[in-house]
């Protein structure tokens, strides 16, 4: 009987052992599928490479410094390999777990490191965005409302997209919403502080108990849904409610970017369509990779930080694929997707901004 090789450098990796393993022994069926060997291509940024690196470090087979330790920082944790895999194998998880044992190392990278040790200040920047998001939604804000989840980006950066969002489902619900502060912990996790965020997580839900959560976006819900909340996407509320949807005739070329954490992990598909279609008076266009397929743009994962110039490369590959389907107007639920799209040249436009139009 062979003897199972011992992950005594970073033991915390062992009840990844199997995915590790199943990807180490694979000839590499998903390599095609990741977007970050694809903006860089280098056999150790493909998913076998970056899960063989971290099982080689976790038996001590690779040294512990931070040139090896950073591989686990280059996934958007998007879930495209997972869908080019035979074994489902779950790459992102696995990679979040060699995260956090590579952190509690100090091996994190620096400007992530900062990026974590800054996370009071993040949260306290959403809180102040958060009050002028209630100011410019008005009367769709409410203490008593709905509870409404926008998140950190929209609160920070989209203030104006996020206040549009609070008036559209306070209309789509026939009554006020409340916003929700706090933040999914999903930026904590991704620099390998998974304690941090549960802590932040819990403090959300502590705030909804047994109520619906709706959540603008959709890495947040995807977050909180998995956390036992009863999160769930402002996409679907859309969905239930097609036919109070006005026709915007005047968006003229409309294609729609399935956002990684709403198509495959939330398995929302048909829903962002069904809007769509009801706010153009027909199909949105589509990328030719998509649904299941679709490719990232980038935008998660802590990558901007770790590697700010492979997610810029990945946004610009999404403009190529825009363009060349014809171009015109894209249409995503993710709001950081968005921001890197805009910031790569495309004219990027999320759903919050639709639905406010589409229910005047
Ligand atoms: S995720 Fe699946 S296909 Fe990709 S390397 Fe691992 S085992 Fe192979
Ligand atoms: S989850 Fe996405 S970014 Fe991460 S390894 Fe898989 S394909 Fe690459």
């Amino acid at each position: 009987m062979t003897k199972a090789i011992k992950l005594s450098v970073l033991p915390s990796l062992e009840p990844e052992r199997a995915a590790l393993e199943v990807c180490v022994y694979c000839p590499k069926l998903c390599r095609a599928a990741c977007p970050i060997s694809d903006a860089s291509p280098r056999e150790g940024l493909i998913p076998w490479g970056k899960m063989t690196t971290a099982y080689q470090l976790a038996r001590g087979a690779a040294p512990l410094d931070h040139a090896h330790a950073v591989s686990a920082w280059a996934c958007t944790g998007c879930m495209g390999c997972r869908e080019r895999c035979d074994h489902r194998n779950d790459v992102p998880a696995a990679l979040g777990v060699a995260r956090a044992a590579l952190a509690a190392q100090g091996l994190a990278p620096p400007a992530v490191e900062a990026q974590r040790r800054g996370f009071g200040r993040h949260v306290a920047r959403a809180e102040r965005g958060l009050a002028r998001v209630a100011a410019s939604a008005g009367a769709a804000v409410d203490p008593a409302g709905a509870p409404l989840f926008v998140g950190c980006t929209y609160a920070r950066a989209m203030p104006d997209e996020a206040a549009a969002m609070a008036r559209a489902v306070s209309r789509l619900l026939g009554g006020p919403v409340r916003l929700v502060g706090g933040c999914c912990g999903e930026p904590l996790r991704d620099a390998g502080d998974p304690l941090g965020a549960d802590r932040a997580r819990d403090s959300v839900a502590a705030s909804v108990r047994g109520e619906v959560l709706w959540v603008a976006d959709p890495g947040c819900a995807f977050a909180l849904r998995f956390g036992g909340l009863d999160a769930r996407s402002i996409v679907e509320l859309g969905a239930t409610r097609l036919g109070t949807l006005r026709q915007l005739p005047e968006l003229g070329p409309v294609r729609y970017h399935d956002s990684c954490k709403l198509g495959r992990g939330l398995g929302l598909y048909d829903e962002p369509r069904a809007v769509l279609t009801a706010i153009l008076g027909r199909a949105p266009g589509e990328l030719d990779d998509r649904r299941e397929l679709a490719r990232c743009s980038g935008a998660g994962g802590a990558l901007p930080t770790s590697h700010p110039e492979i997610a810029r490369g990945i946004a610009s590959a999404r403009r190529a694929d825009h363009e060349a389907a014809g171009g015109g107007t894209l249409v995503t639920a993710c709001p950081s997707s968005a921001l890197a799209l805009r910031r790569a040249g495309v004219r990027a436009v999320e759903f919050g901004a639709l639905l406010d139009r589409a229910t005047e």
